[in-house]
């Protein structure tokens, strides 16, 4: 089995469901005693968040390649990055290392296209929602029409997401207002909905749509741990 390098902390919240959904799969896929064998970098949040705020993606992409080379260091053979946002530095994190990173969209996307779904909603952070280096690897990369919500929406998702789910409150009423926005884009045509923040599956669950979810926290963490026991 690989060791699986996770660059955590983007938050904690859903840093501790990667290392709960590894093991769980390492064990499903192994049996016994098997658990996964992993190193965890887990960054202040803090400071990532106010530097993404800013748009210092400069400093940000340092700290991702520091962070994944002090995994490298200590024996990591798969690199993990444990968050979609983060994601806007995965190819500059990868060419300064010489093991392989697992990209979330790559897992999510794949999932998507074994449904055979083609157009598909994205949530997740302003920044994975508005820029391109997520939503163009689904388009370019996979094939996928990828449909977001409104301005206004955009931006209820956005905070709930800082100022909730990172800081691990999970409201009803913010639940409600997530529903109302998944059913606008399955108006809008979406046959699917990606869950492109790692911490919207601690809100949201496939009892509350009426389309499939991809819960880019449990693809991507299946997905590194299907990579560490080929
Ligand atoms: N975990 C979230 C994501 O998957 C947001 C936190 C971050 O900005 O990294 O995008």
């Amino acid at each position: 089995m690989k060791t699986i390098g996770l660059i955590g902390g983007m938050s904690w919240e859903s840093s501790l469901e990667y290392y709960r959904i590894i093991n769980e799969k390492v064990k499903k896929e192994l049996g016994g005693l098997h658990s996964a064998q992993s190193l965890m970098y887990s960054v202040d949040f803090e400071q990532i968040k106010v530097l993404q705020h800013e748009g210092k993606w400069g400093e940000l992409t340092e700290i991702m390649i520091d962070a994944a080379k002090r995994l490298e260091k200590g024996g990591a053979e798969i690199i993990v990055i444990c968050t979609n946002t983060m994601h806007k530095m995965a190819d500059d994190v990868q060419k300064n290392i010489n093991l392989p990173l697992i990209h979330i969209a790559d897992t999510t996307a794949q999932s998507i296209k074994t449904q055979k779904l083609k157009k598909i909603g994205l949530l997740g952070t302003k920044f994975t929602m508005e820029q391109d280096f997520y939503k163009k690897r689904l388009t370019e990369k996979h094939g996928l029409d990828v449909v977001i919500p409104n301005d206004e929406d955009r931006d209820i998702v956005h905070q709930i997401i800082y100022k909730e789910l990172c800081l691990g409150s999970i409201k009803n009423e913010s639940k409600k207002e997530y529903v109302r926005i998944i059913n606008n884009l399955v108006k809008d045509g979406a046959e699917g909905i990606i869950l492109g923040c790692t911490e919207i599956p601690l809100l949201i669950n496939q009892n509350d749509v009426s389309v499939p979810i991809f819960d880019t926290t449990t693809l991507h963490a299946e997905g590194a741990v299907l990579e560490a026991i080929k």
